[in-house]
């Protein structure tokens, strides 16, 4: 399956300056990239830092990276010099990481937080107390911009708004709590899914992959 040039028009239609739509590409050639650059489309998110490295490597130089999987400490390294937001961070150890690579660089990092909001256990992220206990005084090479959340794979819309909802008081209560440096511009939720609901409940960037890439196989 290709790229669906209808639905991509129709959904940046949808959206006017409401949200930023994030691409996600992951699994996908970089020639289905190439197809949405071409209409416009600069901000693509990938989760295996491998791939997003390679498919970087051969498009074009003024593409937005959007890296939305788990990191891991050991690969900060590879996407330091480029990415242009980390929106899964979710430790304090990854966080620190990640500032000693922007430090290598020379650059500031914007990074989300992760928050788990979903019920289901696999989801990775701060919970609220963890949040609490964050602290990135001394950290000066990234800069919290938001935070990222997933809701649960669930039919029940009530559930979902419900998940939703929580992310954006958070979001709310932690806006200005890091430091000044800190301030939020990006609260990133919403999936091909469920992106209608994030949207009504607050979100200002959806990723969204298979509506616009088709379906990935299942490993995926
Ligand atoms: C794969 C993925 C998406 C996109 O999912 P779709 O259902 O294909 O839109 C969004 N966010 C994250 C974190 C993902 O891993």
């Amino acid at each position: 399956m290709s790229v669906n040039k209808e639905k991509y028009l129709e959904l940046l239609k949808e959206l006017g300056d409401r949200a930023v739509l994030v691409a996600v590409s992951k699994t996908k050639p970089a020639t289905d990239i190439q197809e949405l650059y071409d209409l416009g489309q600069r901000d693509f998110g990938e989760n295996y830092v491998q791939e997003l490295v390679d498919k970087a490597a051969e498009l074009p130089q003024d593409i937005r990276w959007h890296f939305i999987g788990h990191l891991q400490s050991n690969k900060v390294k590879y996407l330091a010099p480029f990415v242009h937001l980390v929106h899964g961070v979710d430790s304090a150890s990854l966080l620190k990481e990640i500032d000693k690579q922007g430090a290598k660089t020379n650059r500031v990092i914007d990074c989300l937080l992760q928050v788990h909001i979903a019920q289901e256990e696999t989801k990775f992220g701060f919970d609220q107390q963890e949040l609490e206990q964050l602290h990135v005084t001394g950290l000066n090479n990234i800069a919290i911009r938001g935070m990222m959340g997933m809701a649960s794979f669930s039919n029940h819309t009530e559930v979902v708004r419900q998940e939703f909802n929580i992310l954006k008081q958070l979001f709310d209560k932690y806006n200005g709590k890091f430091g000044e440096r800190h301030a939020f511009t990006t609260l990133s939720m919403g999936m091909s899914g469920d992106y209608p609901v994030a949207l009504a409940e607050g979100s200002t960037m959806i990723r969204v992959g298979s509506l616009l890439f088709g379906e990935r196989n299942m490993k995926h």
